[in-house]
């Protein structure tokens, strides 16, 4: 299982460059989707870092991919970078799209898998290893993305109902 835990120093600052930055966001400009962020550095790393919160960044603070970032850096694209050619970055652009959502799900069942007994335990285990498959390739489109996030906390709520750690709803 990968480790779902960004590692920025094994990725090429796909988070930086592949979603739109916009004002109602609380950056400071809109930033297109795809478009480096002015921050990166030509190593790909971010030159404000330490002061992002100051320059209006505090979003980036606060995000964590849970390693998908080095997962298609390093796991999917032997360690290439989307500045090697267009057509890199096209491909690298599409993967961390449709793995970002699943290990963001796959994070969430990591976190619950301590709190559930042993039958709950098994299934969950297995939609983990479901969501960080290589061998599921269909892109996740904005409708598929807010149904994984739905059923991947029913079934984390279900395994905590039914191991009496949440109350049930009345
Ligand atoms: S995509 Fe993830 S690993 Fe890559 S720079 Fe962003 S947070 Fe770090
Ligand atoms: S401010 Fe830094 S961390 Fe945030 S998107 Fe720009 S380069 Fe990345």
């Amino acid at each position: 299982m990968p480790e779902l835990r960004a590692d920025c120093n094994e990725c090429c600052g796909l988070c930086c460059v592949v979603p739109p930055q916009l004002e109602v966001q609380g950056f400071p400009v809109d930033k297109p989707a795809e478009v480096p962020c002015s921050h990166l550095d030509a190593d790909q790393r971010c030159s404000i870092h330490a002061e992002r919160r100051n320059h209006g960044f505090a979003a980036c603070v606060g995000f964590d991919c849970f390693g998908a970032g080095q997962w298609v850096t390093q796991h999917l694209f032997d360690g290439a970078k989307w500045t090697d050619s267009a057509a890199t970055a096209n491909k690298m652009f599409r993967a961390y799209r449709h793995w970002l959502p699943r290990f963001e799900a796959a994070a969430l069942i990591a976190t619950a898998l301590p709190y559930v007994d042993a039958d709950t335990k098994s299934s969950l285990t297995t939609a983990l290893a479901e969501l960080t498959s290589t061998s599921v390739t269909r892109p996740l489109d904005t409708a598929d993305v807010g149904q994984l996030r739905r059923d991947v906390l029913a079934r984390i709520r279900s395994s905590l109902i039914a191991s009496d750690r949440v109350s049930r709803p009345v």
